[in-house]
């Protein structure tokens, strides 16, 4: 009988021996040295590793906010990829509404009022903010403020989806919530996700595939597949395979 074999997928994404330096009165720091990874499309990858590993300056550098020392990025069949970012703060225009700020990237693009309305109104349904809509950033919690920065990361239907730490500000149990609608976002709309994060329990949760890199400078120390089906809940961290790769994702990072 012949063998089914796997389609090989291309890479949307390929990152070829990235260093990166900034400059200080000390011959310079090195923050990244010669990283390497490809990533497929729709694929989730988390980045983790220590404090000052390098992780938000490597999504730096991939959403093109800072140019490499050495090395490059290189999206293939993109000329001018679609970028998405979340940051650990919402950063949202406090003077907006919950849906003129998930709005405000389409705006910036002149888009027609209706069909902009009409985008919105199918993410807000997403992250699972109807009824907020007219609310102001103040009157919202972490989580959901967090759910309006995801939206509006996605109005504008992007190549790429960067999160750095979103999830890094909000309380455990806001936080758990969130990885499991984060999980749903993910399969609804099949982007292509690069996520930091410090958390090991949120990184295999989440991710296809965690990349480990090491203490400064950020070298990559272990691309690790996370083999747990999908959807995945919350007893799947309590199961004997998440607990071995757990254990292996520790060991990287000790
Ligand atoms: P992580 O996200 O893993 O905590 P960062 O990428 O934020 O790490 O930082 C890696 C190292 O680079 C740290 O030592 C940090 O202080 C330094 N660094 C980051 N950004 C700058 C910058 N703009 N100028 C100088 N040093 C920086």
């Amino acid at each position: 009988m012949m063998e089914k074999s796997m389609p090989v997928q291309t890479p949307i994404l390929t990152v070829r021996d990235l260093s990166a330096t900034f400059p200080d009165n000390n011959g310079g720091l090195q923050a990244l040295e010669r990283v390497s990874f490809e990533v497929c499309p729709r694929e989730f990858v988390a980045v983790i590793g220590p404090s000052g590993s390098g992780k938000s300056t490597l999504l730096r550098i991939v959403a093109g906010l800072l140019p490499p020392t050495r090395g490059e990025v290189n999206f293939l069949h993109l000329q001018q990829p679609k970028i998405g970012m979340v940051f650990q703060q919402s950063n949202l225009m406090p003077w907006r509404t919950v849906i003129q700020n998930i709005q405000l990237p389409l705006e910036l693009e002149g888009l027609d009022q209706n069909l902009l309305e009409a985008k919105a109104r199918e993410l807000i349904e997403l992250v699972g903010l109807q009824g907020f809509e007219r609310n102001w950033p103040r009157e919202l919690s972490g989580g959901m403020a967090q759910r309006v920065a995801i939206a509006r990361a996605l109005i504008h239907d992007p190549d790429l989806l960067l999160l750095d730490e979103p999830f890094g500000s909000l309380d455990a149990l806001t936080r758990e919530r969130m990885w499991t609608e984060l999980s749903r976002i993910w399969q609804a709309r099949q982007k292509t996700v690069i996520l930091v994060t410090h958390s090991i329990s949120e990184s295999l949760f989440l991710a296809d595939r965690v990349l480990v890199l090491t203490a400064r400078p950020g070298r990559l120390k272990l691309d690790l597949k996370v083999d747990l089906p999908r959807p995945r809940a919350d007893e799947m961290r309590y199961t004997a395979h998440f607990g071995k790769l757990a254990r292996k994702l520790k060991e990287a990072i000790e």
